[in-house]
């Protein structure tokens, strides 16, 4: 049987799996971070869960989650507690290994060698399919010019976003508001369906201040950001729970126009959201793409 990689333990990755193993074929995913979803992402903190990546996804997502009726279409469905469990419902049955961080493909006679963070082999395998983001996808399959250079075409944005918590209500109205200037969204956890308990936001910068502030200390944005945030929505008091995170490749800017690139014998694939758009819903339809492209291949 062959010895089929996948890079990468997000939508796209996880539905490539699942589509190779619907087809009879095993994988084995890598995935550098300790939880599986990727962008679709969760800080868990003692206020409770906070959606720091994707607010929700489109219904059209095949992943069992929890309607959110009055949310814009392109975050209509959210997971309980928090997003991250959208991806571990895509997991079942695969096999993932964490925190492994793969390092630059080198090719071999027999295939695809794979090494993690510490140099250490995680086996030749017949077929890689890679799933991170364009930049770091170009940098993993630099063996293959022609092919990483296609990935780099792809371009995607930074954002950074601001969590907060606060112990007691703060009266702000609990609904999705527009922002301004530095800020683009701000998203109360607790509009979303299912979620109870303490008052819990998201705040999404706007495109244009968070790659200006890219470098910026996480306590420095958070601090910006929240004193943003308190002037545009008129907030009573600090929050109880303060933080920042940098997404340096959050939102697909100009994707590749088709569902993944390949080598000509099919060994070294890749695609992700980058590829068809700035959706989950397009990560899906990548992941879905690269899987029969496989089972086309190998016959
Ligand atoms: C702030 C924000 C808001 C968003 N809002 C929405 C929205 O409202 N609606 C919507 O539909 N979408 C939204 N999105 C986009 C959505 O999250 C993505 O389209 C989708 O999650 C992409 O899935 P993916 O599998 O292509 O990529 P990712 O989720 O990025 O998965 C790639 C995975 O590869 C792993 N990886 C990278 N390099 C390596 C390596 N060397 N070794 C091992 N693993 C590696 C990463 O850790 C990651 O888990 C948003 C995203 C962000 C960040």
């Amino acid at each position: 049987m062959e010895r089929i990689a996948i890079i990468g333990a997000g939508l796209a990755g996880l539905t490539a799996a699942q589509g190779l193993r619907a087809a009879g074929r095993a994988t084995v995913v890598f995935e550098k971070s300790r939880g599986l979803g990727g962008r679709l992402a969760t800080r868990r903190t003692e206020f409770g869960p906070i959606d720091h990546g994707a607010p929700g996804v489109p219904e059209s997502v095949p992943v069992a989650g929890e309607v959110w009726s009055r949310a814009e279409p392109g975050m209509r469905q959210t997971g309980l507690p928090g997003m991250s469990a959208l991806a571990r419902h895509v997991s079942g049955g695969l096999e993932v290994q964490t925190q492994i961080e793969v390092q630059p493909l080198v090719r071999t006679e027999s295939g695809w060698a794979l090494r993690d963070q510490t140099g250490t082999s995680l086996g030749v395998f017949d077929r890689v399919i890679v799933t991170a983001p364009p930049v770091q996808a170009a940098a993993l399959t630099a063996a293959d010019d022609a092919l990483a250079k296609e990935i780099a075409a792809a371009e995607m944005s930074p954002l950074w976003t601001l969590l907060l918590a606060f112990a007691d209500p703060t009266g702000l109205e609990q609904e999705v508001k527009p922002l301004q200037g530095a800020l683009a969204t701000a998203i109360p956890m607790l509009a979303k369906p299912g979620q109870t308990g303490f008052e819990r936001w998201t705040v999404h910068a706007s495109e244009a201040w968070s790659a200006a502030n890219l470098e910026l200390e996480k306590e420095d944005a958070a601090q910006a950001l929240f004193d943003a945030f308190r002037e545009q929505a008129d907030v009573p008091a600090g929050p109880d729970y303060l933080a920042a995170h940098r997404w340096r490749y959050a939102r697909v800017r100009t994707p590749l126009g088709k569902p993944f690139v390949a080598t000509a014998d099919a060994s070294l694939i890749a695609g992700g959201d980058w590829a068809l758009g700035a959706l989950a819903s397009h990560a899906v339809e990548s992941g879905r793409a690269m899987a029969a492209h496989v089972v086309e291949a190998a016959g």
